[in-house]
């Protein structure tokens, strides 16, 4: 599977990634998990997306480019396929990354749009943990850890994304109509774009997923 998973926050990108690679054994890039390791490595470039990110704004397409060309340059996982959760974000990143491709004699296999009417992502957001090591969710409501705000593989403590809070989710929701909803039609013209209703359960969407790898 080489696919790019695009949808708003909070639609469900990273939980179904985590199925998808445990079950075609693909690399699993998300480009927000990187972003947050960077924040947390404190680096003078971690600053400065940490101030892009809490105010709902976009990295420039030219690192978040780099980024994604030295994971598939060097990380071995995605030989076999890769699932691109989080980009590209806007058209730019998607030309980027067909020429990348391109270079390297692959091409992407689906562009699966997580559609889900904004309303219902004001809870999925607030209600959100996350354990940020390995970058796993949870939810306080529809997808609760065993133990209380306590990470089921590791055990560490699961935390909140400062990001993820009603007003900034305003303005995340405002950048990706304006700037990643132009990629849709990028991935139609191109005839490998399919929506999936994402406010259906998890397991619902994992299984109309898997009819489309099928
Ligand atoms: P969500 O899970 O809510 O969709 P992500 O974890 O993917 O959010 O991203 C968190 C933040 O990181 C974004 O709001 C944005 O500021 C930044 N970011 C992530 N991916 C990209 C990208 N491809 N281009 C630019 N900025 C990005
Ligand atoms: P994204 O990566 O697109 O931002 P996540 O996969 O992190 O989204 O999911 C956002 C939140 O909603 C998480 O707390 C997750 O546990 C929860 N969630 C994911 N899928 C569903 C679903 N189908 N129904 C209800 N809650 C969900
Ligand atoms: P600075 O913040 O002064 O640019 P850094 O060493 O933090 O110094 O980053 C240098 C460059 O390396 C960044 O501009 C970015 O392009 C890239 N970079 C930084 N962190 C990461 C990361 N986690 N993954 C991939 N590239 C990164």
């Amino acid at each position: 599977v080489r696919m790019v998973f695009m949808g708003p926050p909070g639609a469900g990108k990273g939980t179904q990634s985590n199925l998808i690679k445990n079950k075609y054994c693909v690399c699993h890039l998300s480009t927000g998990d990187m972003l947050r390791a960077a924040v947390a490595a404190g680096t003078p470039f971690g600053k400065k997306a940490k101030e892009i990110m809490d105010a709902g704004g976009l990295v420039s397409d030219e690192i978040m480019v780099g980024m994604i060309r030295d994971e598939l340059e060097n990380n071995q996982e995605c030989q076999r396929g890769f699932i691109l959760d989080g980009f590209p974000r806007t058209v730019p990143q998607a030309e980027k990354l067909d020429e990348m491709l391109e270079q390297r004699g692959q091409q992407l296999d689906h562009a699966v749009e997580l559609a889900i009417d904004d309303a219902l992502l004001v809870s999925r957001i607030t209600g959100r943990l996350i354990h940020a090591p390995s970058g796993r969710s949870y939810h306080r409501e529809f997808n609760p850890p065993r133990v209380p705000n306590r990470d089921d593989v590791t055990g560490e403590p699961l935390m909140q994304r400062p990001d993820d809070n009603a007003e900034t989710l305003k303005k995340r929701l405002a950048t990706y109509h304006k700037q990643t909803t132009p990629v849709v039609g990028y991935y139609q013209k191109r005839g490998i774009w399919r929506r999936v209703d994402a406010s259906k359960s998890p397991a619902a969407v994992w299984g109309t997923l898997q009819a489309i790898f099928a």
